[in-house]
């Protein structure tokens, strides 16, 4: 049994759309002949939908109810041509032409509440943003009907059971184990394709959620280790994980092989190929997670394992990436030297805020320290630092709390780096030679990775001389 994922590109237009549905029906063939036979799919909105919902959604609470009036026919049209394409059946594009116009309905009557409001709470919000999965999932399940798969619509709202941590919500795996095996199983067993909504799940009591942004392959990995399937597999617009983003690195170069843990820093670090938690649920069951191209299906892609079979020995860094709109705060001061617990009540103070720490560096002088946090709760962070620390800046023991903007975190990641001197000699090298100015740089305990601050106009480069130097590419 398997579990395919297929993203936005992937679902975008009607071709693609076809092309999913060609690729399914060649697995549920293949998986046909197995001992363990099985197809689950999870889908993600089609492209640009998300961001449309969200941003008309954001519009509406400042006043504006021109996006989302138009916004639903647009998102009317869009979906309707593609049943029109894909679906000869009458009846069944009828159906579900009836289904998306009943969520743009939702959509709109929300919207105009959200106007009427004058306000947007993240529970509202997910609500909106999660109807993008709510209406390419019963459109793909009907375009595989059409193409003769015995295909049914499942909203993830009945499976994924989370806590009430809305937009970034966590779930509540033993619930959502039990929810999986009682809704799919029976299903996939009557040989039919389950197609699940990708990126929402629904507190305890019902209430949508979503796992945030790009949570679609988090969605796939959560129920493929409910289910135990044999391969997670993420269908996506390129041909796996490269060794850089692909936009940036010209010659960036397919990795067939990574580690989870490789993997969670890449993605941690802004790699946008997986959503960072995408490889926790695989983790325990240790089941592989397969990347792979819906637009070029014969390319191997990149088998993320627990431990490579083909140990590296084609050096020891594997990929860069860059997590960008970051900002970096420092809090400095000579008389912060030798007393005890001002890095505990920065972090305290920080977690307070409930804000992400991305990175950490503390000169060994205890002159500073610095850390960077992305640039929303950068401001809420640098204030509640200076009322924590009045009374030392009063005194002159803290000299200044500063933030930096326009930050980027490159970070070199790759597990084999471990143990091998001279990589970070290398990096800074690479850097030096294009006079690019590093601004901190911290190395994880796990050695799996270095990363650098850099301002956001060096960070292009910045990857680019680093990928040319450990001769990442093609
Ligand atoms: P999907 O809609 O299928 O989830 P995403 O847009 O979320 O796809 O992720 C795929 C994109 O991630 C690629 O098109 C590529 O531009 C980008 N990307 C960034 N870094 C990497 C990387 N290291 N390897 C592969 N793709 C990357
Ligand atoms: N549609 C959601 C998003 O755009 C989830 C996903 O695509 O994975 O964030
Ligand atoms: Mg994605």
């Amino acid at each position: 049994m398997i579990i395919m994922k297929f993203g936005g590109t992937s679902v975008g237009t009607t071709d693609s759309i076809a092309q999913v549905a060609e690729i399914v029906a060649q697995k549920v063939a293949e998986q046909g002949q197995t001992n363990r036979p099985g197809v689950v799919v999870v889908t993600s909105a089609m492209s640009s939908v998300t961001n449309s919902l969200i941003d008309s959604a954001l519009a509406a609470a400042n006043g504006d109810e021109g996006p989302y009036r138009e916004s639903r026919s647009q998102l009317l049209v869009k979906h309707q041509v593609v049943a029109g394409q894909l679906i000869d059946d009458g009846v069944e594009r009828a159906n579900v032409g009836r289904l998306i116009d009943s969520r743009l309905q939702e959509y709109e009557r929300l919207c105009r509440s959200i106007a009427v409001l004058g306000e947007l709470t993240h529970r509202g919000l997910d609500v909106v943003s999660g109807l993008g999965e709510r209406m390419s999932a019963p459109l793909l399940a009907a375009v595989l009907r059409a193409k003769g798969l015995h295909a049914e619509f499942v909203d993830a709202g009945e499976l994924i059971i989370t806590d009430s941590e809305f937009g970034n919500a966590t779930p509540i795996m033993e619930q959502t184990v039990s929810r999986c095996l009682n809704r799919l199983m029976p299903m996939v067993q009557s040989g039919v394709v389950p197609v699940i909504t990708g990126f929402v799940g629904a507190t305890e009591t019902g209430v949508p959620t979503t796992l945030g942004r790009g949570g679609s392959d988090y969605s796939a990995a959560i129920i493929g280790a409910a289910l135990d399937v044999d391969e997670i597999q993420i269908w996506t617009d390129v041909d796996g994980v490269l060794t850089a983003d692909p936009r940036i690195v010209k010659n960036a170069r397919t990795l067939p092989e990574l580690t989870y843990d490789e993997v969670a820093e890449l993605a941690y670090y802004g790699a946008k190929v997986l959503h960072p938690k995408t490889v926790t649920p695989a983790v325990e069951k240790k089941i592989p997670v397969v990347v792979l191209n819906t637009f070029n299906p014969s390319h191997p892609g990149t088998r993320i394992v627990d431990a490579l079979e083909r140990p590296s020995t084609e050096g020891t860094v594997k990929a860069i990436t860059a997590i960008r709109n970051m900002r970096l705060i420092t809090v400095a001061g000579r008389g912060m030297m030798g007393v005890p617990g001002i890095a505990a009540r920065t972090f305290g103070t920080v977690a307070r805020q409930r804000a992400n720490v991305l990175m950490i560096s503390q000169s060994s002088s205890e002159q500073s320290i610095c850390f960077v946090v992305p640039d929303n709760e950068a401001v809420g962070v640098v204030s509640a630092l200076n009322q924590e620390f009045e009374q030392e800046l009063g005194r002159g023991y803290i000299e200044k709390i500063d933030s930096q903007q326009d930050i980027v975190i490159v970070a070199v990641v790759g597990s084999g780096m471990k143990g091998t001197p001279g990589i970070a000699a290398r990096v800074f090298n690479a850097l030096g030679a294009h006079e690019i100015n590093v601004i901190a740089i911290a190395q994880g305990a796990s050695e799996a990775n270095i990363s650098l601050v850099v301002l956001t106009g060096d960070a292009d480069n910045a990857i680019r001389a680093i990928h040319d130097a450990f001769e990442l590419g093609e």
